[in-house]
């Protein structure tokens, strides 16, 4: 019997610049990330579309009972063979790859925990008190410099270089993932989404939004409205998570 059941809206759009979506997104059971793919010949969405089949594995009921931090681990470390597989198969993709972000409920001992993960910088918050707290750090050069103090989070936001990241899948060696494990309560919500939407939006705006909304499907399409409006320079997709109290395991999750 699990502790939290999980609604959630998720929404992605190509923006008004670009003229494909390279990102994928998967939201199932509880299970969400979020893959914003790069490489030319539509090859950032097929490295972004083989994180999320990828992923959706810890969904598979052959996977007895919740999988474990390793387990998440170990699919995002299969992902990224695969996206290097299909990379040495097709010479187009050459080059290709994608980040890896979102967030698992597993099981940790005999507790029941969201390991948050990231590889690249999409993004994962929570909402606390009407403010979003980004969950995860950015692999990019520009958070880099903003751990370094040589410049603020505020010149991050607009930096020219803001998207160069220095984390993603279809490297070798596999760069390190992060993994956060937060203890899963009822009553919460969660964003995850890619930079189309960070960058678009300031996360107050974001965190209105969500604030505002009635279920999480609902603030999912606000979201990535908001951020065509605003520009929609790149691909935008959110996924809103809820938590609720008691449900059964993975299967009854809530649509
Ligand atoms: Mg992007």
């Amino acid at each position: 019997m699990s502790r939290v059941s999980v609604r959630r809206g998720v929404a992605t759009h190509r923006g008004r610049v670009r003229d494909h979506n390279e990102d994928s997104v998967l939201a199932e059971g509880t299970v969400a990330v979020v893959a914003d793919g790069m490489g030319g010949h539509a090859a950032g969405e097929v490295a972004s579309a083989i994180v999320t089949e990828t992923v959706a594995e810890l969904l598979q009921p052959e996977v007895e009972g919740s999988p474990r931090r390793a387990d998440v681990v170990a699919a995002l470390e299969r992902a990224n063979e695969r996206i290097r597989e299909s990379a040495r198969r097709h010479r187009e993709q050459a080059g290709m790859g994608t980040t890896a972000t979102g967030m698992a409920l597993v099981a940790d001992g005999d507790r029941e925990q969201w390991a948050v993960f990231n590889v690249g910088d999409s993004r994962v918050y929570r909402l606390v008190a009407g403010a979003l707290e980004q969950l995860t750090t950015d692999h990019s050069e520009v958070q880099e410099m903003v751990q370094a103090g040589v410049i603020s989070q505020e010149e991050a936001a607009v930096h020219p270089l803001r998207n160069l990241i220095t984390r993603s899948l279809g490297l070798d060696p596999m760069p390190e993932v992060d993994v956060r494990l937060l203890p899963a309560e009822p009553g919460e919500r969660f964003l995850v989404c890619s930079d189309g939407l960070s960058n678009e939006l300031s996360s107050d705006a974001m965190a209105a939004i969500v604030a505002g909304a009635t279920g999480p499907q609902e603030a999912a399409d606000a979201l990535v409205r908001a951020a065509v409006e605003a520009g929609g320079r790149d691909n935008v997709t959110v996924v809103v998570l809820e938590t609720e109290a008691g449900g059964d395991d993975r299967g009854s999750a809530l649509d």
